[in-house]
């Protein structure tokens, strides 16, 4: 007889609990009823603060207004991440949320482009991405055109603290219960195994039909109770750690996350409203915790306000996100370090999935089996997608560079950069989380020049060509001088004095 399930706990308050405790109640809400624990003595691991655009759905889907969402998590809005010396010392390049050029039937725009650049044409692909352009003057503002071609995707960045804070208010107001308190003890059904009850150290206990394991790293009921097992990407990801300070925050508000390579990783920068984010990811095999934390600290270009916060990782995945009647969301399902900050876009479609697949009637292994499976193909893209940037490497300058631009890659990837050095050709997987503009910025801007392009870019004369591809740069120019700063757009939607 298969048990109902009727009652979701949620075991952890970070990002991923409070996201899965809201999206839970917002949509199942009239059937399911949701409680959250979470010890505050324990506290979570207060970083990730840089999205991307589909974070907007989940708004949506919690009704959220956009400019109390922004004055409320001090956010700032985010068109792309800026990666710094990651080809080479003194040269970056912007991966954009924007799509180049136009979308074009049977062949990418980018082929067009390639021809032109053969001809003779001197401008970048960026030259023709509003969201470059919009980074490029730090400008911003919502717009509502008709045609695609104008079409400003974007993300926020926030304070992870005051999200959580965010989320736990909404999800209260929609009846989730939340419960303090640190678990000691975890009960499970002697035949199936699956998990009854959380026992807290205060004497609480918590029952429910299906877990939700939000409890970060440690993965108390998916790992340390469940023992689901974890593939270790290590080999291909060898960032190992990271240290995080905030700073002040003096200069205009960029709209992108700067990601600048290392000696023996990345450090990041992300603006906030009332300060910056500052961060050290990088390898222990190539820098101690205290080279790392003095590196950061030298790297600040403004007081810090915070203490150092450590933090060791693994990356790689939990084998079976979804055991018996548990649930890993979060940091307890995987983590593939931060560099396209993609773990919060992790949450909420890990979330989606297991709404779409929910066991009302009871745990069915082919459910199970095909969550499972949705995962690791996910997990697998974005990872392949994170080890493009490390690989294309052409720094000489410290073995940490040498060593990932050496190291064998999976083959689908390989496959995917020969394809595109030999034809201009992208391959972009069914589902996969980045789109083909994507993959083509980061290979370009990593130093894949194609040798080929489409035969369809012949399609138009050569006279024709350059004067479309004029015209599309005087249309993704138009809405420029429109624009406002970032921080005037702040400022007059969200309230925000500058
Ligand atoms: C260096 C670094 C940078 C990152 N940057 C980004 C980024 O820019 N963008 C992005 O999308 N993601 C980023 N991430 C990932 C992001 O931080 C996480 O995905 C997100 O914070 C979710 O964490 P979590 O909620 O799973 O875990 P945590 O924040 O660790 O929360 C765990 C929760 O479980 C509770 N808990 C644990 N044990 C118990 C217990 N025994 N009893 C009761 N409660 C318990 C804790 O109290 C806490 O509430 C980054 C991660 C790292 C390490």
């Amino acid at each position: 007889m298969q048990t109902q399930v009727k009652k979701v706990a949620v075991l952890g308050g970070g990002t991923s609990g409070w996201i899965s405790a809201a999206l839970l109640k917002k949509v199942l809400g009239t059937t399911v009823d949701v409680e959250l624990v979470e010890s505050e003595q324990i506290g979570t691991v207060g970083v990730g603060e840089a999205t991307i655009p589909p974070i907007q759905k989940v708004n949506q889907v919690l009704g959220i207004n956009e400019a109390e969402f922004l004055r409320e998590t001090k956010a700032t809005i985010k068109l792309a991440i800026k990666f710094e010396n990651w080809r080479v010392n003194g040269e970056s390049y912007f991966h954009t949320f924007g799509a180049p050029g136009r979308s074009m039937a049977f062949c990418h725009f980018h082929h067009f482009w390639k021809r032109a650049k053969t001809l003779g044409l001197k401008e970048s692909l960026w030259e023709y991405d509003l969201n470059y352009l919009c980074c490029k003057e730090n400008k911003f503002a919502q717009i509502n055109a008709k045609d695609p071609v104008l079409d400003l995707s974007y993300a926020y960045h926030f304070d992870a603290g005051l999200y959580a804070r965010y989320l736990r208010k909404l999800s209260e107001q929609m009846g989730v219960v939340r419960t303090e308190g640190r678990v000691e003890k975890i009960l499970q059904d002697e035949q199936s195994g699956n998990i009854t009850r959380l026992k807290l150290e205060n004497g609480k206990e918590v029952q429910a039909d299906l877990f939700i394991d939000c409890s970060g790293f440690r993965g108390l009921l998916i790992q340390q109770t469940l023992n689901a097992g974890f593939e270790d990407w290590s080999h291909w990801l060898p960032c190992d750690s990271a240290v995080a300070i905030a700073s002040e925050r003096h200069e205009q508000t960029a709209p992108f996350t700067r990601s600048i390579a290392r000696e023996a990783g990345w450090q990041w920068r992300i603006p906030l409203q009332h300060r910056n984010g500052n961060g050290l990811v990088y390898s222990s095999a190539h820098l101690n915790k205290e080279q790392a934390e003095d590196f950061l600290l030298k790297h600040l270009d403004a007081k810090a306000l915070s203490e150092p916060n450590h933090i060791r990782f693994k990356t790689g995945r939990r084998r079976k996100q979804w055991h018996k009647n548990v649930v890993a969301v979060g940091l307890s399902s995987g983590f593939l370090e931060p560099l396209e900050s993609t773990s919060i876009h992790l949450i909420q479609s890990a979330v989606t999935r297991l709404i779409q697949l929910f066991p009302h009637d009871g745990m069915s292994q082919s459910n199970i089996n095909e969550y499972n499976a949705q995962s690791k193909l996910e997990y697998e893209q974005i990872r392949d997608f994170i080890i493009l940037h490390y690989t294309l490497n052409e720094r000489t300058d410290a073995p940490f560079w040498r060593d990932v631009r050496e190291m064998e890659i999976p083959s689908l990837l390989q496959h995917k950069m020969d394809l595109f050095r030999e034809s201009g050709k992208i391959v972009r997987e069914f589902n996969d989380l980045f789109h083909e503009s994507s993959w083509l910025q980061v290979m370009l801007g990593q130093g894949i020049e194609p040798q080929d392009y489409h035969p369809l870019a012949n399609s138009m004369s050569e006279a024709d060509l350059f004067e479309f591809l004029r015209r599309l740069k005087e249309i993704k120019n138009e809405p420029l001088p429109k624009l406002p700063s970032h921080d005037l757009f702040l400022e007059k939607f969200a309230g925000f004095a500058g």
